[in-house]
């Protein structure tokens, strides 16, 4: 995924790993799990016009997904605006949101190895 080459050349985006702990946590869960999480999360708190707290939105610790989404910028809507194009104010389409969840997963699969 070219978007995720890009992203590793991000020194603030690359400093976001997964650690021990949240590669359990995604062991125990089962990746269909964690991948339902990614879904709602984009959802609800990333997919509306106007999300709440948009900024500031994502823990910078936590579910393994939250750290999934700095890495990747699908953090809140500047960060989609500034690196995956979709404009701010805009509710996300449903193609767009899967589009979104598929670079966190990529992303996570990558964390696995
Ligand atoms: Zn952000």
């Amino acid at each position: 995924m070219d978007i995720l080459d890009r992203l590793a050349r991000s020194n603030f985006r690359s400093r976001f790993k997964l650690r021990t702990k949240e590669i359990e946590y995604i062991k125990d869960k089962g990746i269909e799990k964690i991948e339902s999480h990614a879904r709602d999360f984009i959802r609800d708190r990333i997919a509306p016009a106007e999300p709440v707290n948009d900024g500031k939105q994502t823990p910078m610790r936590g579910h393994p997904v939250f750290i999934a989404q700095h890495a990747t910028a699908t953090c809140c809507r500047g960060c989609i605006e500034k690196w995956h194009k979709f404009p701010k104010g805009k509710q996300l389409s449903e193609e767009q949101q899967e589009y979104l969840v598929n670079v966190i997963m990529e992303w996570i699969s990558k964390q696995m190895i």
